[in-house]
């Protein structure tokens, strides 16, 4: 499938069967702390690179063979608000289904009426909020040169005043770069002008792009809970990873191709398929030149490159 996938294991949203209508790294962000790696293209013009005729009939597919699923998100590889047909997907989507469709987003284009319009449709908007002004924007999300942060965080405003569904908040904290009390205050004064249900925070457990990026510690992270009003998004919770595809091997590169797994998370896969020893198969990851092998806080990662 190019399109949709899962359902896979998700800590906010459950068992969740993805749609990703975009190119993979397509976006107009490129955050230092992205699993994807470095961003490619980098643009902020909306587009339908893919029909979306196309995309439903692999919807379709996956909901015809009887896929259990709590949510259908549309996620992409990049950020999912370029894609022109947006509003067009969810209203589709919501013809076949009645499970709630959530939409992950950097929040970037929410100063776009028609990104908000195609947004009111969705159940669950999850939007990014990483910067407080200019500066940390540029040194955290490394916007495209056409967004500022005065059009973001209006973008932000408009779109949490005038939305009915669940919007719920997500927040990277990384140490040394945003997580100190002076940051922290400062979000705390940026949330209290938005309307929001639920606040996540979260740093980042998967190797960043930019190699200096790091995790916040346990006591940073109860901190920030408690001045913000948050939910910390467990660090280091083992995904439950699932998949039809038979041969193991080709399963989890169907998994990593969506979404990076470390060495622990292929040992556990392969046990819930009986397989007792996943060293030859991480072996076969490591020299597979479509992978790219991460050393990341002691752990291997494997990721696609
Ligand atoms: S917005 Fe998401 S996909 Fe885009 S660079 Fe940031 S983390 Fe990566």
């Amino acid at each position: 499938m190019k399109y949709c996938y899962g359902p896979i294991p998700s800590r906010r949203l459950g068992r969740s069967l993805g749609i990703s209508p975009i190119p993979r790294k397509m976006c107009n962000y490129a955050c230092i702390y992205c699993m994807l790696g470095k961003t490619n293209p980098m643009t902020n013009t909306r587009k339908t690179i893919f029909p979306l005729k196309d995309i439903l009939a692999e919807l379709d597919a996956l909901l015809a063979n009887n896929a259990q699923y709590d949510v259908i998100s549309i996620v992409g590889e990049g950020e999912p608000t370029l894609y022109q047909d947006l509003k067009s997907l969810i209203l589709e989507i919501k013809k076949r289904t009645s499970k709630p469709v959530a939409v992950i987003t950097n929040g970037a284009l929410l100063y776009d009426p028609d990104v908000r319009s195609a947004l009111m449709e969705a159940d669950i908007v999850l939007p990014t909020i990483d910067a407080y002004d200019e500066a940390s924007l540029r040194r955290i999300n490394r916007p495209h040169p056409s967004i500022s942060f005065e059009l973001v965080q209006q973008g932000l405003k408009l779109f949490t005043e005038e939305y009915q569904g669940e919007c719920w908040l997500e927040l990277m904290l990384m140490k040394g770069i945003n997580d100190d009390d002076a940051s922290l205050f400062k979000y705390k004064e940026m949330l209290a002008e938005l309307s929001y249900s639920r606040l996540y925070i979260n740093t980042p457990i998967r190797p960043p792009a930019v190699s200096k990026v790091q995790m916040i510690d346990h006591e940073t992270m109860e901190k920030a809970v408690l001045l913000l009003g948050g939910i910390s998004i467990e660090l280091f919770s083992q995904e439950k990873y699932q998949s039809d595809i038979v041969d193991d091997y080709e399963a989890i590169i169907s998994i990593i191709r969506r979404h990076p797994m470390n060495e622990f998370e292929i040992d556990s896969f392969l046990k819930t398929r009986g397989e007792k020893e996943a060293s030859p198969l991480i072996k076969r990851l490591e020299i597979d030149p479509l992978i790219q092998t991460i050393l990341y806080k002691g752990i291997h990662t494997y990721r696609m490159r």
